[in-house]
């Protein structure tokens, strides 16, 4: 039998198990029944997306708003198939918006040899995903009013506008690509980010943040010593 496409992290904040654990998304729930989803995996996640809702008694016009960490195809491969099924406006950080609107994925780190190789096997001017319309350009720090308040936390590197999301009211944090916990945590795949140093140094945030649950776009979820397991992690880095 295949896992459950829905994980439960928090009352009415739910992991959506798009490609087994290797690819998540995730669904708020409001009081008065409205969803907001964060990512959308690959082009062919939808179903798996809309299955992943249909578990947990969501329907697509209960979606009002999707949110995207960054402009990359394994999480906004999805998007526009999900917004045409729920109407649902898009937002993502103003320094990614442009990348989204245009369906393409920010360059990748120069200063890295794989980096350099993987750009120029990139498609000049093909799309990396379907392009879709961005709603709502967001900013570091702004507290959108979703379930109670979802913090955007700045954290770029992976790509020049990648936001990690803090939900307050439970401690839920979507790191979302600035660290992955695929066999253990670790961070950013260096070739597929803008700039990897910079991405290392910004995931440093989360040691200042407080959390109950680790939840990675890459990897399953950490409910137990969450902050423990983060911060121990980027401790021995910064000491190395
Ligand atoms: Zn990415």
């Amino acid at each position: 039998m295949a896992a459950d496409p829905a994980v439960q992290l928090a009352p009415n904040v739910w992991r959506l198990r798009l490609v087994g654990d290797f690819v998540n998304g995730f669904a708020f729930r409001e009081d008065d029944g409205q969803v907001t989803l964060v990512d959308c995996g690959l082009k062919r996640s939808p179903d798996r997306m809309s299955a992943g809702l249909r578990s947990v008694g969501i329907a697509h016009e209960d979606v009002t708003r999707i949110l995207l960490t960054h402009a990359h195809s394994d999480h906004a491969g999805g998007v526009a198939e999900m917004a045409r099924r729920t109407t649902a406006p898009v937002s993502v950080h103003s320094h990614d918006a442009g990348w989204v609107r245009a369906g393409k994925s920010p360059p990748l780190d120069q200063s890295l040899r794989l980096g350099r190789l993987m750009q120029r096997l990139m498609r000049k001017g093909k799309p990396a995903f379907e392009p879709v319309p961005v709603d709502e350009e967001l900013t570091d720090g702004q507290l959108l009013l979703i379930a109670g308040g979802l913090r955007v936390l700045h954290t770029p590197g992976h790509s020049p506008g990648h936001a990690s999301f803090l939900h307050e009211p439970t401690g839920v944090l979507i790191t979302g690509d600035a660290l992955f916990n695929m066999r253990g945590i670790g961070f950013s795949i260096p070739f597929f980010c803008t700039d990897f140093k910079l991405s290392r140094h910004t995931a440093h945030r989360f040691s200042e943040l407080d959390f109950s649950v680790a939840a990675f776009t890459h990897g399953p979820h950490v409910s137990t010593a969450a902050r423990t397991y983060v911060g121990e992690f980027l401790a021995a880095y910064q000491a190395g």
